[in-house]
């Protein structure tokens, strides 16, 4: 069974917006859904989303979380609110969020440390670094993304499950995606990068899925990667048309 990780972003409006995708979704998911379906709503909907949650047999998490514990951070989410508040997934690493907060290799590592401290299953997405010019297979910028944020949280990673979105920067809301072969190459290669810098004995379990202009076109041939667990969608998971043919 896929993992369809939809990322609303700063999306809908409304909570009648939001009533009218849910009211898609829970048309087109039940209790052995056909696919598993985590979603990152605006932290303002989140309690919203609690309240129809049995009918969307769906998990729900943050597009963003602090890389402190808590404190006079304005405007932050912490992780134990998070967790506190029933939510189990965290994303972390955005390349939006690097765009526009900035934020640095270290930022997104102490973010890691974070949501794995407060049991949140964190998606980390790696990509940012990716040629915007060139959709050839960069290992070399994944690596280093990979190892500058998952070597300071080897220990706190052993025995948790983390899902890594393998998100080129230039496929993101372009329309474009890479070819099925260096999806595959570069997902086995996340998989086997993190399991190389962590210990045999951590026994952590990784998830790469996909993100980048996936829609109702592709999904099908994109979910015939063996190697790819499943998608991270904005634009399209907040599209009515395109929602049921997402969850197929
Ligand atoms: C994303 O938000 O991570 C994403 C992949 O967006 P889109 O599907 O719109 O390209």
């Amino acid at each position: 069974m896929k993992t369809i990780i939809c990322n609303w972003k700063m999306n809908p409006g409304s909570v009648e917006e939001v009533d009218k995708i849910i009211d898609i979704i829970a048309g087109n998911t039940n209790s052995v859904g056909r696919a598993e379906l985590i979603i990152l709503p605006p932290s303002i909907y989140i309690s919203h989303l609690q309240e129809q949650q049995s009918q969307l047999f769906a998990s729900l998490g943050v597009q963003d979380i602090s890389s402190q514990a808590s404190g006079a951070y304005t405007g932050q989410l912490s992780a134990e609110m998070i967790y506190n508040l029933g939510l189990q997934y965290a994303l972390i690493g955005h390349s939006e969020t690097h765009k526009y907060q900035q934020y640095t290799s270290q930022d997104i590592s102490q973010k890691l440390n974070q949501a794995l401290m407060h049991n949140l299953i964190p998606i980390l997405c790696v990509g940012y670094e990716e040629n915007p010019n060139s959709d050839e297979v960069n290992t070399d910028s994944i690596k280093r993304e990979l190892y500058d944020i998952i070597t300071p949280n080897k220990e706190l990673l052993s025995g948790k499950h983390i899902i890594v979105a393998y998100e080129p920067i230039w496929a993101i809301g372009t329309g474009k995606i890479p070819s099925l072969e260096s999806i595959e190459t570069m997902s086995i290669f996340i998989k086997r990068m993190i399991l190389d810098i962590l210990t045999p004995e951590s026994q952590t379990t990784v998830a790469v899925v996909y993100g980048g202009s996936v829609n109702k076109d592709n999904i099908q041939e994109l979910s015939s990667i063996p190697s790819v667990s499943g998608f991270l969608i904005g634009g399209a998971s907040l599209d009515r048309e395109q929602i049921p043919i997402l969850l197929g």
